[in-house]
């Protein structure tokens, strides 16, 4: 471990709180927060037992005057969040004392952190690799329970241990490769072909399992889009009221848009459904017939599932006909809706195309149907993308590009090597694919990339 210097910075949130903390960090950090520290009794921070609180207040040096009564809590290196030093001041919550504070310890002689750079001297110190720091931001993040479960298990090194064990198999298949080259003559033993067949599609079936949990990954952390699409009058409106009354919705605003959008988000089986609210096409009346198919293929290819709504009491046009063949490469759910009524829809085609179990019938003033619509959207969902390794998945971005990389790779080595060429081909390839995996745990990455990682996280993390 490298010596580092010392760094400090609000680690809560800003605005009014309870308590605000400020994390300070590296080999000078207890001797310096000990000069602003006055404790109750005499006892310095430095003669502190690790992990222990001590009582007192914050104290300007110049002129003696207390600037909040404090707790600070001393943590010794190596077993700390950084592996350093670490003393977290325990104050009151409010930004101008926090601020007051953080000024204090950094005119002592601390430099001011940059975003993530806590978590990121865990991971130079060797504490966690890249994948795990990433759950910490993940974890902080989190909108829903299931996504905050995917971080956990990431943190926990679940998806560490399974890239630590692709590794380690291409490490192996190119130890041994490498000595057939390198000492063709000796009795470095020849691989049994059928063996290293076998042995290149094990590696290359654990690459494609992760792979296929990525789209459940990115599902459970980010949740879905969807958009509620129909001819006006067919209930649009209605459905999705009475989706939000069922479910409670969480309402955000997006700033920073022409007109501010108003996301509505239902919670399905803890996954966040978030509606893509068509006012503002609605507003030109209608999605379908006046603005035309190429508004709703707008519409189409922003959301990645779409519930068509038509109107149980009328025959299905032309243009509704079209959005479904449109959206055959999307989930779509067919809601017929308005069932109360007499009903003169005709299914015929569609019934060829969607599956019985994708059409739903509700009434949506009534509510009818309502929970069958959630059952559905439900199953799309989860559908067929539960694998046996599920309890790891692929939720971020950078580590699916990383897989697809060496994945890559990968078919390009069993190509070669069913080709019959030489070992020193093989190895070209397997090199590349255990270097894209080494990305993800950040064995082999660059700084600038790994900067810009850590760049991203908050301030004080
Ligand atoms: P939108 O233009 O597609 O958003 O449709 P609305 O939700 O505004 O509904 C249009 C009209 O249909 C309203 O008068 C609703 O009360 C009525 N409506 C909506 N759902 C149903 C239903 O299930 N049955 C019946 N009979 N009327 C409905």
């Amino acid at each position: 471990m490298y010596k580092r210097d010392t760094i400090a910075a609000i680690s809560t949130a800003v605005g009014d709180g309870g308590i605000g903390i400020i994390r300070v960090s590296g080999s000078e950090a207890i001797e310096i927060v000990d000069l602003l520290f006055k404790g109750k009794e005499e006892n310095k921070l430095i003669n502190s037992t690790s992990y222990k609180a001590h009582y007192g207040h914050i104290v300007e040096r110049e002129s003696g005057k207390i600037i909040d009564e404090v707790i600070t809590l001393v943590m010794k290196a190596p077993k700390t969040y950084t592996t350093e030093d670490v003393v977290e001041i325990n104050c009151h919550g409010g930004i101008v004392v926090l601020q007051k504070i953080l000024n204090l310890v950094l005119k002592a002689g601390v430099r001011l952190a940059e975003p993530g750079e806590f978590t990121k001297r865990a991971f130079l110190n060797g504490r966690i690799d890249l994948a795990q720091a990433e759950a910490i931001t993940d974890l902080i993040r989190s909108k829903t329970e299931a996504g905050l479960e995917v971080a956990l298990k990431q943190l926990e090194g679940s998806l560490s241990n399974k890239i630590n064990d692709i590794r380690q198999d291409i490490v192996s298949l190119l130890a041994h490769l490498e000595a057939t080259i390198d000492f063709p003559d000796d009795e470095v033993e020849e691989f049994d072909p059928n063996q290293l067949d076998t042995r290149i599609g094990g590696i290359i079936n654990k690459v494609e399992d992760l792979i296929k949990t990525s789209n459940r990954g990115k599902i459970l952390k980010e949740g879905i889009k969807a958009a509620i699409i129909g001819k006006p009058n067919v209930g649009k409106s209605s459905l999705l009221n009475a989706l939000l009354r069922e479910k409670r919705a969480i309402v955000t605003d997006i700033p920073g848009t022409t007109r501010d959008i108003i996301e509505e988000v239902i919670n399905i089986d803890g996954i966040p459904v978030k509606i893509i609210d068509t006012a503002g096409i609605r507003e030109t009346e209608d999605v379908v017939e006046k603005v035309g198919v190429e508004k709703s293929e707008d519409l189409l290819k922003e959301a990645d599932l779409i519930l068509l709504v038509l109107d149980a009491s009328q025959a299905i046009s032309e243009e509704e006909l079209d959005i479904v063949k449109k959206a055959n490469d999307k989930d779509i759910i067919l809601v017929i809706n308005k069932v109360d009524l007499k009903e003169e829809i005709e299914l015929g085609d569609i019934e060829l195309i969607l599956d019985s179990k994708d059409i739903v019938k509700t009434a949506a003033i009534d509510n009818e149907g309502i929970d069958k619509l959630e059952d559905t959207i439900s199953s799309l969902i989860f559908r067929g993308d539960i694998s046996s390794n599920s309890d790891t998945l692929i939720s971020n971005i950078r580590h699916k590009n990383a897989l697809d990389r060496a994945y890559g790779r990968l078919l390009d080595v069993q190509k070669t090597f069913q080709m019959g060429l030489p070992n020193d081909f093989i190895t070209i390839d397997l090199r590349a694919a255990l270097e894209s995996i080494g990305e993800i745990t950040g064995d082999t990455i660059g700084e600038d990339i790994i900067d810009q990682i850590f760049a991203d996280f908050c301030l004080g993390k």
